[in-house]
């Protein structure tokens, strides 16, 4: 007969497992074993602390270059995509150069949508209204629109709301959110400085991942904010925000960190906060990830700089 776990220790995880799903955090189980399960996050695993020394080399600096017209001409249809292919990713660094995604099997949700003409965050908000057009609306508080600066030259997009942020109605307001602050401000910026904003508005229900016909319904929102802010860089956090915007069914690993292309605009998908704090050894690779973003907006990488910038808890 299967042992009775104690009930300090099934309190302890349970309490565990709620915050890690408060977090947008699912495959947990598989992914994690029980003992892993019940060790508390560090300090540090919740503060984002930009290693020491780890200055972006200019190797790294270089961006591909485009094929396309970085900008996008108004009303016209996006612009391909671009990920690495496998002979990209093991080609060296300087040589990359991103190439087209083959086309998907499925039809794109994002092709149909061309640019709204003088489209503002505003008009956008209004447009979404009290939304119903999915069913994420039954169960959630409050709409999630996006916020920050709407000349933003830096977007995060993540997955979606999870509790916190349905109570609040703001993005990455939780445990999560608290770290990409820390993110934010180590890059030498502030959450008012860049746009924070979701794949869907509404909380999906148990925080699982958001479903087709939710994102189909969703992603015009997502598109016209993008539009409108027509922000220098895109930074996709976690891979279901990222899979869901690039379309496909890759891996995060395969382009975590590297140089996409969105619509006309350059696209960075890296970890998610959420998977961070339960991983704090990837906040190097995260580091990295930034360090290019940095370059490209011409913010300073200062060598040697610890940034703690926002640390709490
Ligand atoms: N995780 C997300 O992906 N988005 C949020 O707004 C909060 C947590």
């Amino acid at each position: 007969m299967a042992e009775r776990i104690p009930e300090t220790v099934y309190k302890k995880l349970s309490e565990r497992l709620h915050f890690y799903e408060d977090l947008g955090v699912r495959l947990f189980y598989r992914d994690r074993g029980a003992s892993h399960a019940l060790s508390m996050a560090t300090p540090a695993a919740e503060s984002f602390e930009a290693p020491i020394g780890q200055p972006i080399s200019s190797e790294e600096a270089a961006l591909p270059k485009s094929t396309r017209n970085p900008e996008l001409p108004k009303a016209t249809p996006p612009a391909p995509r671009a990920l690495p292919t496998q002979a990209a990713e093991t080609a060296p660094r300087a040589s990359y150069q991103p190439e087209p995604l083959p086309i998907p099997a499925a039809p794109s949700l994002f092709e149909p949508f061309d640019k709204v003409p003088d489209d503002t965050l505003l008009k956008i908000r209004t447009d979404l209204g009290e939304c119903t057009r999915c069913k994420l609306h039954t169960t959630r508080n409050k709409i999630v629109f996006g916020d920050g600066n709407p000349k933003a030259e830096l977007v995060f997009v993540g997955e979606g709301p999870g509790h916190d942020e349905d109570m609040q109605g703001l993005p990455f307001v939780g445990r999560a959110g608290k770290l990409l602050t820390q993110m934010i401000e180590a890059m030498g910026l502030q959450r008012k400085d860049v746009y924070i904003c979701n794949v869907v508005k509404c909380r999906p229900p148990e925080n699982r991942a958001p479903e087709k016909d939710e994102v189909e319904q969703c992603s015009p929102f997502l598109l016209r904010q993008i539009d409108a802010i027509a922000p220098k860089v895109i930074v996709c956090l976690g891979s279901v925000a990222a899979q869901t915007v690039l379309e496909t069914n890759r891996g995060i690993s395969q382009f975590r960190g590297k140089w996409l292309e969105f619509r006309g605009r350059k696209l960075m998908a890296t970890y998610h906060p959420a998977y961070l704090l339960r991983n704090p050894s990837a906040k190097s690779e995260v580091w990295k990830d930034l360090q290019k973003v940095m370059a490209v907006l011409g913010l300073e990488v200062k060598k040697g700089k610890s940034a703690e910038a926002g640390k709490s808890s």
